[in-house]
């Protein structure tokens, strides 16, 4: 972070200040924000431009409108509602993005107000970092902060075009993430156990290769374990499996092998005969998974194995569950870990992903952990080694 300012280095008192911020929350159907976790992130950066005294003008996206105008189903009315409850405070939601209307309400602005600009991605030229656009958002404020780490992987006007048109700043929640994130990969605590699940191999291929040249042990856990088995020459049923990545899962055992690396794989599994919570079930060596049954879980001893290996850590970084933890019979492999990660005091610990973080919210162990990240897509990019377009717009 060394050469990106943060919003610790200036002063906005009077000033215009357009803010990036990741309001991209839940909404129930009667407009209620049913987790409000991204709005709560982006508090500390708004209570300090407030402080300062500068103009607050947010800007969000929400959901996948068509980007041909407004559409009330992806308005951000209720992140306004909710966010004036959190902050305690009138709050003007815009209807247009850029444009006389809202020129017009940022004239009336004075010191400290907040203003939040309608769905950014109701104009279609958002997600095309069309320059115009850009320069548009740009005419509307004196300074541009970017707190929106969960949209830091994409390059468009509201994220990296406006950066190059103002002096930019990093808010708190960006700093942290990219400085927690990069500090792990950077200078890890010793010995470093990297924790992987999820469904599918295909998807975090180039997680698992960045984290093996990093990690002291790689612990693989979830759908895609049987990809890996599948490498190692056992049958596994009916489980979710990628025949195409089997010679890559092949080719990363033998990487971990090299480079010595502990890769720690599933020695049992829990089984089922149907996708449901209510399937038949039982627990099974990786030697003897029943032909037509799906493992949709790590079995017991193979947690065990992996929580003494988690005991053992001085830091952890985890994305991805060990099994199907929506479903109760198939949670207990990833409760285990949760409560491994959670139980290693002594250790940074970091969660990244975001039904890897649901997880870790449903077991409540969240406030457990050291850090949790709230950027799914961007924090996976950042742990594989490529530059997110949202952070390079911010290098001086
Ligand atoms: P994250 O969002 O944390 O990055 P992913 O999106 O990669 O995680 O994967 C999460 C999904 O993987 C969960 O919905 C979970 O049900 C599923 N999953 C975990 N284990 C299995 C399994 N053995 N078979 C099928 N799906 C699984
Ligand atoms: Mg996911």
């Amino acid at each position: 972070m060394a050469d990106i300012k943060t919003i610790d280095d200036a002063d906005f008192a009077g000033k215009r200040v357009l803010v990036r911020v990741d309001f991209n929350a839940p909404v129930d159907g009667e407009g209620n924000v049913t987790d409000d976790t991204r709005l709560r992130a982006a508090l500390p950066t708004i209570d300090k431009l407030v402080g300062d005294g500068a103009r607050v003008i947010l800007t969000s996206h929400r959901g996948r409108p068509a980007g041909e105008g407004y559409e009330e189903a992806f308005s951000l009315g209720p992140i306004a509602r909710r966010l004036q409850e959190l902050l305690g405070r009138d709050i003007v939601l815009t209807r247009d993005l850029i444009g006389p209307e809202v020129a017009e309400v940022v004239d009336a602005m004075e010191n400290g107000d907040i203003v939040l600009l309608e769905n950014i991605r109701f104009d279609k030229r958002e997600k095309k970092n069309d320059p115009a656009f850009a320069r548009a958002l740009a005419d509307l404020a004196d300074a541009y902060v970017n707190d929106a780490f969960g949209t830091a992987h994409r390059a468009h006007a509201s994220t990296a075009g406006v950066a190059a048109l103002l002096p930019a700043y990093a808010g708190y929640l960006m700093e942290r993430e990219v400085a927690t994130l990069t500090g792990m990969l950077d200078e890890p605590k010793r010995p470093f156990v990297a924790i992987l699940g999820g469904s599918k191999v295909s998807d975090k291929i180039k997680v698992i290769d960045a984290l093996m040249d990093k990690a002291d042990v790689l612990i693989i856990g979830g759908g895609m374990c049987f990809t890996f088995l599948l490498a190692q020459g056992y049958e596994v049923g009916a489980s979710l499996k990628e025949d195409d990545w089997v010679e890559r899962a092949a080719g990363l055992i033998e990487k971990a092998r090299e480079r010595g690396v502990a890769l720690l794989l599933p020695t049992d599994v829990v089984v089922a005969d149907r996708f449901a919570e209510d399937a038949a079930t039982k627990t099974v060596p990786v030697s003897a998974i029943p032909e037509g049954m799906m493992g949709l879980d790590i079995g017991p001893e193979t947690a065990d194995a992996y929580a003494a290996a988690i005991a053992d850590a001085a830091s952890v970084f985890w994305n991805g569950p060990m099994g199907v933890f929506e479903m109760e019979p198939f949670a207990a492999g990833t409760r285990a870990v949760a409560e491994a990660v959670a139980a290693n005091e002594a250790a940074d610990t970091i969660i990244g992903g975001g039904d890897s973080v649901a997880a870790v919210n449903k077991f409540g162990l969240a406030d457990a952990m050291t850090f949790i990240s709230t950027g799914g897509g961007a924090s996976m990019e950042l742990v594989q080694g490529e530059a997110l377009p949202g952070v390079e717009a911010l290098r001086a």
